[in-house]
């Protein structure tokens, strides 16, 4: 049977905008030494504001923003959104005659009887597209048309103000590990994590890549406690899945992610996994 104490956990935790799914994962919170966080839409605010929009040779700025808006307008990539509303005009999906996401990649569409790609240097990579690579703050999108580099639009997200919090009440609660996974390249998941004082980053990670370090982290030796993951579900809901404690945050999550997880945290703010945390061993005082 389930001591009572855990029923009144899981109702403190809801009080609280934690929705744990059940006294098993309340459980398992007391165990947590390793949290591993996704970047975008987790730590940071995954509100993408376009910054500089720069078209190759005999391309018009307009031209490249509307070639990337036809690519951006069936996903709901926080970096799609960016995109669209830099845009401003409504895209006529009909103009569209086929349409893949490519996860931790980018874009690929057929409009108009072109073929137009957009997303990061491992996209125009696959694809074959000499490109200008270029090194900036901001994550880049490269736009492709026809097998032809089209220019690239740069984009930049904000860490939320909850975030070092998020980091900083892990570590007092002596959580020993806290890492950060991306698919974004190496100079922004290194500015995001060293500014939160996380202990490690894994950059440019494909989402089947996530899952496997959270694997391998599991492995490591020393390592007897459990690992939560705390990502948005957008390309991570198998990582969810395979964590010992997946953790969504509702705010921004998708439907997949909410399904996925263990524990669902309703609003944005990733100060909420140490909330859980301590709402567990408190609820395990009571029991025991
Ligand atoms: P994160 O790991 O930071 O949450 P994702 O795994 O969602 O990021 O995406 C990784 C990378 O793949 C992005 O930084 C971007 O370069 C590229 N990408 C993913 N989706 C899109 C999209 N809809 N349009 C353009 N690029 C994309
Ligand atoms: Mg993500």
């Amino acid at each position: 049977s389930i001591p009572l104490g855990f029923f009144g956990g899981i109702g403190g935790a809801s009080r609280n905008g934690i929705l744990v799914k059940g006294s098993n994962y309340l459980e398992a919170l007391n165990y947590v030494d390793t949290v591993v966080f996704d970047k975008t839409g987790t730590l940071t605010k995954g509100v993408f504001n376009v910054t500089e929009v720069n078209p190759a040779d005999g391309i018009g700025k307009d031209e490249l923003l509307r070639f990337a808006a036809l690519c951006e307008s069936h996903s709901n990539h926080p970096i799609a959104l960016s995109i669209l509303k830099a845009y401003g005009e409504e895209i006529n999906k009909e103009d569209i005659e086929s349409y893949e996401e490519i996860p931790g990649y980018g874009i690929k569409v057929f409009a108009g009887g072109r073929e137009i790609l957009a997303g990061n240097a491992k996209l125009m990579k696959m694809k074959n597209i000499s490109f200008e690579e270029v090194d900036a703050a901001g994550t880049i999108v490269n736009v492709a048309v026809d097998g032809k580099y089209a220019g690239h639009i740069i984009i930049s997200d904000e860490i939320k103000e909850d975030s070092e919090r998020a980091i900083r009440s892990l570590k007092a609660l002596g959580v020993k590990r806290t890492v950060m996974l991306t698919g974004d390249v190496k100079s922004v998941g290194e500015k995001v994590a060293s500014g939160l004082g996380i202990d490690e980053v894994f950059a440019e990670l494909l989402p089947h890549e996530k899952v496997e370090r959270v694997e391998e982290l599991s492995k490591k030796e020393g390592v007897k406690g459990k690992i939560a993951f705390v990502g948005d579900g957008i390309n991570d809901a198998p990582v969810l899945a395979r964590a010992d404690v997946g953790i969504a945050m509702g705010g921004l999550g998708s439907d997949a992610a909410i399904e996925a997880a263990d524990v669902v945290i309703m609003t944005d703010e990733p100060s909420k996994v140490a909330g859980a945390i301590g709402i567990a061993r408190r609820t395990r005082r009571i029991v025991w």
